[in-house]
């Protein structure tokens, strides 16, 4: 079977020079084991991090080694007594075609609810960080102006629409025109900014939202966030979620420094890592499930064709080359 390992760990942006295809035998089916052929794989940012020799909440990939992440699969053989041949499985599952797995590190899912790869993105990993990320962390009121960077992403794109159930006004920042009419005609966002085209970012921001910043769904990090804040407002929260636009970074770039801002207008800025909500995510799958089968959330993707676009899928996501949830599709 075909496996895609880490071959070298880049420095700054990543290279298809930083992966290696290569063939290798299946392992023998043990019992509790099922084998597996993979569907759908996950590419996420986070896994740039995993690229580095660095310690964080998500080991680093070893080199040499096939990369991981989620992946939904077929069960082709069972020596298991709870998965039969022909379930779909969701689990952290290398990038391998076909591998052995123990039925633990499996959870079967319900293809009746939604499409199998919609459990890689909205009642997946990126789904539940929009949910806790805005719930439990911006706690967001009726009325308020909710700013949203990386918007047209997996995770931006479910934000949006959670905040307009919650009755507030949604702006949300992406890096194309296609992108943001999206997010307007698509996800009922009601403002948008192209940031790489527009010059004044904060005085943008500041005209679209005449009363401030009540909340910043913060995906991006950087200018983007630099511009945001200058117009954040009096007891605003901001969810720390990403900052991929520094996750290439060599260097650390300094911004204009608005702490004294967020002081004096008593702003509450928390990161978080989803599974810190790792205890309430059946709650947070199926209010997700909800929304989508009411047709309140839309979701879309970018799917990539074929197992050996997996390097290639993962580096379009610092080029803004998805819209959605960028997924391979074996
Ligand atoms: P996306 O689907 O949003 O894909 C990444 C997008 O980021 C690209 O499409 C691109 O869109 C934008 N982008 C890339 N480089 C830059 C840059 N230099 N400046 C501005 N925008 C850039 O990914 P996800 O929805 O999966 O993740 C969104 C963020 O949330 C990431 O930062 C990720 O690390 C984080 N995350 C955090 C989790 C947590 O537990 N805290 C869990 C999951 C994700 P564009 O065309 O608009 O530039």
């Amino acid at each position: 079977t075909k496996q895609i390992v880490l071959a070298s760990r880049p420095k700054g942006f990543p290279t298809l020079n930083n992966f290696r295809s290569e063939t290798v035998d299946v392992a023998e089916l043990k019992n509790g084991e099922v084998l597996l052929e993979g569907m759908y794989y996950s590419v996420d940012p986070y896994m740039r991090g995993r690229m580095n020799d660095a310690k964080s909440y998500s080991p680093p990939f070893n080199l040499n080694h096939p990369l991981n992440g989620g992946v939904i699969a077929k069960v082709l053989e069972s020596k298991s007594d709870i998965l039969k041949a022909g379930d779909i499985v969701l689990g952290m599952l290398p990038w391998k075609e076909k591998c052995t797995v123990s039925e633990k590190d499996l959870k079967k899912i319900d293809t009746s609810i939604a499409p199998a790869s919609y459990y890689l993105g909205v009642l997946g990993m990126t789904g539940l960080t929009a949910y806790f990320g805005l719930l439990n962390i911006c706690k967001p009121k009726k009325g308020e102006t909710v700013v949203i960077s990386g918007a047209a992403g997996a995770v931006g794109v479910v934000v949006g629409q959670m905040a307009k159930i919650q009755g507030c006004r949604v702006i949300g920042i992406a890096g194309s025109d296609e992108k943001t009419k999206l997010l307007k005609t698509e996800f009922g966002f009601d403002e948008t900014i192209n940031y790489k085209t527009t010059k004044d970012m904060s005085k943008t921001i500041g005209m679209l939202c005449p009363n401030g910043v009540d909340i910043y769904f913060d995906n991006v990090g950087g200018e983007i966030s630099d511009a945001v804040i200058a117009n954040i407002n009096f007891n605003a929260r901001i969810a720390l979620c990403g900052q991929i636009a520094l996750y290439n970074s060599t260097d650390t770039p300094m911004g204009p420094r608005l702490q004294p801002m967020l002081l004096t207008r008593s702003v509450l800025m928390q990161g978080f890592i989803v599974s810190n909500f790792k205890n309430e995510f059946s709650e947070g799958i199926s209010h997700l499930a909800n929304w989508v089968k009411d047709g309140k959330i839309k979701f879309t993707e970018t799917i990539e064709n074929g197992f050996d676009q997996l390097p290639k899928a993962l580096l379009g996501l610092f080029k803004g080359e998805n819209t959605g949830k960028m997924i391979v599709k074996a």
